[in-house]
């Protein structure tokens, strides 16, 4: 079983932003980025407002705003530090970009991270390797990507037809990406297949939110849970009505049937979860019920 108790680093410097997991095979911490908040018309596009409110008021939802959580996996291992994703950097305003001040406080300096894996090529996982002067805050990283992401951003002709966005924003998210991958191109170490990229960590392929998108299985002895990454972006409205989308879908449909999948088969398995975007620290697992589904947190 998991616990949570906690680590002597972290008990000298008690911080609601950092949880601390043992497990046989590796340490898991998992640390916030921060929280940053979305427009409501990035959620459910072509839905009318009321329709999403009113679904959001009948969860009980006491925002009336997406506050967006970035829960970021750290593991250690006796050779290396892996780490999922790596939140917003300095480009989110105050309320993200707290990675590296709680890796500090957990007893970790960037130049002891060893891997990064991102789980897509979006600027809130991504913007936190990049300083505002340019420079690779990860000194010492290798960068796992999918090779079907790098490839569909690094493609002029990117079909962007499948979106809710507007191509204009999707142009200018692609130049933004193309050239975060100038700026760690000597990084990159592209993965092309399901197999494991450390004996603990699998990918799995799930396209729709961007073609290259993964999940992770994540594996310690008998124990088992799964990254989702950004199959969703709240613990309400995507797990209530999962075809209602968001406009960061690069194929909006493929997206939504990968995300009814997931939903459908954690749920019968009864799954333990984690997501990027969830409520913080980001673990649970999914219930199916006579509306849609629910997202139960841990
Ligand atoms: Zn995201």
């Amino acid at each position: 079983m998991i616990n949570n108790s906690e680590t002597s680093a972290i008990k000298t410097n008690p911080t609601p932003d950092i949880k601390n997991y043992h497990f046989e095979s590796f340490n898991l911490l998992v640390i916030t980025d921060g929280n940053v908040e979305y427009d409501n018309d990035c959620f459910a596009p072509g839905i009318p407002p009321t329709e999403l409110k009113q679904l959001r008021e009948k969860h009980s939802s006491l925002s009336t705003h997406f506050m967006l959580p970035h829960n970021i996996m750290v593991f250690t291992l006796p050779d290396r530090i892996i780490m999922i994703d790596a939140g917003n950097g300095d480009k989110a305003g105050p309320g993200a970009g707290k990675l590296v001040s709680n890796l500090c406080v957990a007893g970790i300096e960037p130049g002891d991270i060893t891997d990064i894996i991102l789980t897509h090529a979006h600027p809130d996982h991504f913007n936190g390797l990049i300083s505002n002067s340019g420079q690779l805050i990860f000194p010492n990283v290798k960068i796992h990507m999918h090779q079907k992401e790098f490839d569909f951003w690094q493609d002029d002709h990117a079909d962007f037809s499948k979106s809710k966005s507007l191509l204009s924003s999707l142009q200018s998210l692609q130049q933004e990406i193309q050239f975060f991958f100038t700026q760690i191109s000597g990084k990159l170490q592209l993965f092309n297949t399901d197999e494991p990229i450390f004996d603990f960590l699998q990918p799995i392929l799930t396209p729709g939110h961007t073609p290259g998108h993964c999940m992770f299985t994540i594996t310690s002895g008998n124990e088992k849970f799964i990254h989702m990454a950004d199959i969703f972006h709240d613990e309400i409205v995507l797990f209530a009505k999962p075809e209602w989308g968001t406009v960061f879908d690069i194929d909006f449909d493929l997206a939504a049937r990968t995300r009814h999948r997931v939903l459908e088969e954690f749920a019968a398995s009864r799954q333990k979860v984690f997501g990027y975007h969830l409520p913080w620290p980001g673990f649970g697992h999914i219930e199916k019920d006579n509306d849609g589904f629910t997202w139960v947190a841990e």
